[in-house]
Formats: structure tokens, C-alpha cells, sequence
């Protein structure tokens, strides 16, 4: 057996926040600056680990959005060409710092990396796409809201359009993708929870979606057959009454009890519970770890001392 063969998967999920930071106006030197946190982790743990590495697109595919309603002078794009181009844009800045922090560790010989446009099968019938709920894109004020040629919703920071979040089904690349693992490459891929797709026969159709990464994630993890799932965020982990007095934050908890937490609404929705679900999930089909934490502790939390561990 190969030295490759021998290495566990790990399968890491970042969040938008990697890139941006909520507090930042997120130019691309911040966006490249803020990603050398988590991947000089991963860069190290590359050594013992095969790596795959999943992304959010929330703040990028946002301003792309942006960028549309300020440009009529070349035809628009689709939703789902938008997050094709956030796949590719993301994918480059993790992928050429990873290589530079590869190359700092005198690794970059040994190990390779590839960005991977990913298309992630919904089913059509989806309930969610008749009552689309995940606000994406730019605030309107109520006027410009009344012209929009799409639904929007009321949000706390003012009028945005809404989209179907329908469920991950399978990952259309996933064959490849477990490839390449088996060949020791890093791969990036199902970035904004891959480009939604259905299919009828041998025709896979783009569809105005968008799929949460971390149940696109787990949804990879299982079909690739990964070891650790590890999602990472902007928080130590997963809290019980967050952000309200008595908040405390989980570190390891048994997937029935993480249950019962996310059935008692400890978890919110299009947040921190998906987090969980997908978590939950993972350990049910048999992973063997699935671990909740900051992007600034991947390393600890692949120890075992920091975040929330579903055990
Ligand atoms: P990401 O881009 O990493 O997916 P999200 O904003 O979707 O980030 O999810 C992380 C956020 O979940 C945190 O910033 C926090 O505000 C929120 N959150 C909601 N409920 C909880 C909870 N119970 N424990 C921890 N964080 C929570
Ligand atoms: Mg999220």
C-alpha cells in the first residue's frame, strides 16, 4: 500500500468569512490576507492528511450581484453562472495560498492541487422551490423592490431578493474528486454549495438556487468516503442559548443529544443549524469525526481541544 493510501481525508469546510470579515469592506488584499489563517493550518496538516477543502460564496456572489444591477450594458448573468464564477474566483485564492504556504514548508513538490467546478444535483420538486426563503445579494429600499423581476423579502438590513435553498442530492463530480484524493491531491471544490443543477436523463440544467455548503459538504464527505468532516466558522463552535444570557458553547456532544438541542431551536436556521445537521448527519453514516470550530483553531480542534465535537 502507497503512503497515500495510509492518509485519512479530511474534508474542511469554510466558511465566507475565511475571506471576508463581516467587520471589513472585504477588498481582495483583505480577502487574501484573512484566508492565510486557516489554510497555513490546513498547508500543515496537508503532511498527514489528504485534503479537500469546501467554501462558502455568501459575500462574493453578493457583490457580483451588486455589480449586475449597476451594469446594463452587457447582458446579465444568471444566478447560476454567478456562482460558477465565484467557484473559479475563490478556488484561485485558495488554491495559490495554499501552494505559497506549501512552498514555505518545502512541501509543494509532494503534494498537488486542483480547483474543481463542482454542479450539485436538487430534485426539481424540492419544496423549497416553491417557497424560496435564503435572502442573497443587495439591499433595495421598498421602491426599487416593487420593480424587481424576481421575489424579495423584508430582511432586518432592508429588501433582498430570495432564492430556493434546495436539498443537496448528490455531487456531480464525485468520482473525480475521489480520484484525485486517492491520488493525494488537495482538491477545492463545491464552493458556494456547487452550482445547482437538475437533471433529466443526461441533461443537467442550471437552476436559480442556491445550496447551503455545509449540506453540499457532507453530502461530498459521504460519497467520497471522508474520515474527519470539519466545518469552519467565525465562532469557537456550536452554543445552547447563543447570544442570550446562560450561552454556553458545546465541546463534545453525542449526535442524539446534538438532536435534540437542534429540535429545541438552539440552532439557527440558515446558520448554525445546518452546521449541525450536516454534523449530525455525517456521524449517523458512520464518520468517524465531525467537528464544529473557528477558523482560527482548525489545528486544536483536529486535536481535540477546541470546538464542538458530535461524538
Ligand atoms: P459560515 O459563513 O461559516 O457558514 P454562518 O454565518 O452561516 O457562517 O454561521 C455562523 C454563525 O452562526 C455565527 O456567526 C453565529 O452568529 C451563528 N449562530 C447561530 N446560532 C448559533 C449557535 N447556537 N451557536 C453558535 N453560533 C450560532
Ligand atoms: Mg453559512
Amino acid at each position: 500500500m502507497s503512503n497515500s493510501k495510509r492518509k485519512k481525508i479530511l474534508l474542511v469546510a469554510l466558511g465566507g468569512n475565511a475571506l471576508i470579515n463581516k467587520k471589513e469592506q472585504g477588498t481582495i488584499a483583505q480577502q487574501f490576507k484573512n484566508l492565510r489563517v486557516p489554510v497555513r493550518q490546513l498547508a500543515r496538516l496537508a503532511e498527514q492528511y489528504t485534503i479537500i477543502i469546501t467554501h462558502g460564496n455568501g459575500p462574493q456572489v453578493g457583490n457580483l450581484m451588486l455589480q449586475q444591477e449597476h451594469c446594463k450594458s452587457v447582458p446579465g448573468l444568471p444566478l447560476e453562472i454567478l456562482v460558477a464564477q465565484t467557484q473559479g474566483q475563490i478556488g484561485y485564492m485558495i488554491e495559490s495560498t495554499l501552494d505559497s504556504e506549501l512552498m514555505k514548508l518545502d512541501r509543494h513538490h509532494r503534494l498537488h492541487l486542483v480547483s474543481l467546478i463542482s454542479y450539485v444535483v436538487v430534485d426539481e420538486n424540492d419544496p423549497a422551490f416553491t417557497r424560496p426563503t435564503k435572502p442573497i445579494g443587495p439591499c433595495f429600499t421598498r421602491e426599487q423592490a416593487q420593480n424587481l423581476p424576481y421575489p424579495v423579502h423584508q430582511t432586518a438590513k432592508g429588501y433582498r431578493r430570495v432564492v430556493a435553498s434546495p436539498a443537496p442530492i448528490t455531487i456531480v463530480e464525485k468520482r473525480e474528486i475521489k480520484r484525485l484524493v486517492e491520488q493525494d491531491f488537495i482538491v477545492i471544490c463545491c464552493g458556494g454549495g456547487g452550482i445547482p443543477v437538475t437533471r433529466e436523463k443526461r441533461t443537467f440544467t442550471g437552476v436559480d438556487a442556491v445550496i447551503d455548503k455545509d449540506l453540499a459538504s457532507v453530502c461530498l464527505a459521504m460519497e467520497v468516503g471522508v474520515n474527519i468532516f470539519l466545518i469552519a466558522t467565525d465562532v469557537p463552535g456550536a452554543a445552547l442559548n447563543f447570544a442570550k444570557p446562560g450561552q454556553r458553547f458545546l465541546r463534545k456532544v453525542t449526535a442524539a443529544r446534538a438532536q435534540s438541542y437542534l429540535a429545541a431551536g438552539h440552532f439557527e436556521a440558515g446558520s448554525m443549524a445546518p452546521k449541525m445537521e450536516a454534523a449530525i448527519k455525517f456521524r449517523q453514516h458512520g464518520g468517524e469525526r465531525a467537528i464544529i470550530c473557528s477558523i482560527t483553531d482548525i489545528d486544536s480542534a483536529i486535536k481535540g481541544t477546541a470546538g464542538t465535537e458530535i461524538t
